[in-house]
């Protein structure tokens, strides 16, 4: 079965039908996921999987992505708990949950969905519509240099700003540069990577890159930080 990322799946429940997007792919050790209409991400072994017809569905911000983007470290935030109501500070942002540390020092893992912010942090603070921005920036220009059939995704790495998967044709965005990124970075990352996408894997950041990333209008560098 060939099955691509955002290709649209089905998969059968012992009372139900699922259908969704393929979100990622699963491997020997790990289940496939699959996102339905209402953005819940569902994981199932691959090969339960039936591919269906239809368009594909290349741009997916989640809803964890889009919750967690409204939080900084060193927030104040409040959260109940079997009645109780905790109070702490955000200590990390992981991918689906906070850290928070409360006054006894205690720490919780806490989904974002269940945060209430008290007080921010003095660090300034995009809207959450920021992501949807940058993700529909980040098609239209991948639309309109031919890349119509690659997948976008915001992941949590802080490593690089952006990463190019032939595999499973998807540009991947650091979250956390998109959210804190100046727009001329962040739109720099985008071509950076698009360039990339179109060079192919063996040009790396040699001359047949350097020459798509300048026709594109990225910078012809390597990048701010290490990508991959
Ligand atoms: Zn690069």
């Amino acid at each position: 079965m060939s099955l691509e990322i955002g290709a649209p799946v089905e998969f059968a429940l012992p009372n139900k039908v699922i259908s969704g997007h393929l979100y990622k792919k699963g491997t020997r050790r790990n289940r496939a996921q699959v996102i339905d209409a209402s953005n819940k991400i569902w994981r199932i072994p691959e090969h339960f999987l039936k591919v269906k017809p239809g368009p594909n569905r290349n741009t997916i911000v989640t809803p964890v992505d889009l919750e967690r983007s409204k939080y900084r470290v060193g927030d104040l935030v409040s959260f109940s708990l079997h009645g109780d109501l905790f109070s702490g500070k955000i200590l990390k942002l992981n991918p689906v949950r906070a850290i928070v540390i409360l006054k006894s020092g205690d720490k919780w893992t806490v989904p974002y969905h269940t945060l209430n912010l008290v007080t921010s942090s003095k660090t300034p603070r995009p809207s959450a519509d920021r992501l949807n921005e940058i993700s529909s920036q980040a098609r239209n220009l991948m639309d309109s240099h031919g890349l119509h059939d690659w997948n976008l995704r915001f992941d949590e790495s802080k490593r690089f700003l952006g990463k190019c998967n032939y595999r499973d044709k998807t540009i991947h965005l650091s979250r956390s540069h998109a959210l804190d990124g100046k727009d001329s970075e962040i739109r720099d990352t985008i071509l950076h990577e698009i360039a990339h996408a179109i060079a192919g894997p063996k040009a790396r950041h040699g001359p047949k890159w350097k020459t798509i990333a300048k026709q594109i209008g990225a910078k012809p560098r390597a990048s701010f930080k290490p990508d991959a």
